[in-house]
């Protein structure tokens, strides 16, 4: 070797002049990586996370998790704020159908639909006393109940339904209103709402929610829904409130929709839940509208 030239030895810190990790904080990783280049070691050798292949993209460093101010109409935050107000305003509310039968229950949802359960709760206790049992009404025709719940609106295709489902209730289930989901669908006149207050308001089990149309309204003016037809709102329900509240949050979104949140023109300024409601046909408000709101 000629004099003067000493062959270059790795650094003992580490470091090596010239090389980009110089340049870069020093650690004790990218330490231990230039010592480990230096001295000619396998990239991958005993270097557990670090190593890499050879011209592979560094590990992306680990990020630090920002928290979104964003505004989210289903945060739980919400959802529970306003499950408390909706308990604190309607602590112990029912099904407002006179009934005392699942049989009675399903004749009065049915004739309910396109009226207001006070018109169906002046009809039927004329109607159960009449046809007292679910036999007597599988009896007759459909043109021979219609003089009887004409009053409900849409007579002709509701004795059709009851009828038809007094008939298939005797036929198929021995006279018994079945306390399932999928035998009360095969009724006819019978959707999921119906299907969903028999099965909730009589036998207390919680398939599903009701959405009828204050369900509806109210679900999207309080932004838990985007959806408007009723089994995708259903859906997006049960999704954010609690199964244990289906029931009972039916029936005070019901009774929320009769007193102060009517269609037309809702009680706003009377609302225990205003501050929380960005409805676009709100008719007074605390709070600014954002650009989502929903009539
Ligand atoms: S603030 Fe108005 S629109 Fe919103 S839930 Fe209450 S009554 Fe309905």
């Amino acid at each position: 070797m000629p004099r003067g030239i000493t062959p270059r030895q790795p650094a003992r810190t580490g470091r090596q002049e010239g090389t980009s990790v110089e340049k870069s904080p020093r650690t004790e990783k990218n330490a231990s990586v230039t010592r480990n280049a230096r001295v000619g070691k396998s990239a991958n050798a005993g270097m557990g996370t670090l190593a890499r292949p050879r011209g592979a993209a560094p590990a992306a460093a680990p990020r630090t998790q920002k928290k979104s101010t964003a505004y989210n109409p289903l945060a739980p935050e919400r959802i529970s704020e306003i499950l408390k107000r909706l308990d604190q305003l309607y602590p112990a509310v029912t099904c407002a159908l006179t009934h005392s039968s699942a049989w009675e229950l399903l004749v009065a949802t049915i004739l309910s639909a396109q009226s207001t359960d006070a018109n169906v709760n002046r009809v039927t206790p004329e109607l159960f006393r009449k046809y007292p049992t679910v036999e007597a009404f599988a009896a007759l025709t459909p043109e021979q109940l219609q003089p009887d719940v004409r009053s409900t609106g849409f007579f002709r295709n509701k004795s059709k339904s009851v009828v038809g489902a007094a008939k298939k209730i005797v036929a198929d289930f021995a006279g018994q209103v079945p306390d399932d989901m999928e035998k009360l669908l095969t009724l006819p006149g019978v959707a999921r709402k119906t299907a969903n207050v028999i099965l909730g308001s009589w036998f207390h089990k919680a398939v599903g929610v009701v959405v009828d149309t204050h369900v509806h309204r109210i679900s999207r003016r309080l932004e838990l829904t985007t959806q408007d037809d009723p089994p995708k709102i259903e859906l997006d329900l049960m999704k954010v409130i609690p199964r244990e509240k289906w029931i009972l949050f039916s029936h005070q979104i019901i009774w929320h929709g009769r007193s102060l949140c009517i269609a037309r023109k809702p009680k706003c300024v009377d609302c225990p839940l205003e501050n929380l409601c960005h409805a676009a046909d709100k008719t007074w408000s605390t709070v600014e509208m954002h650009k989502n709101a929903k009539a």
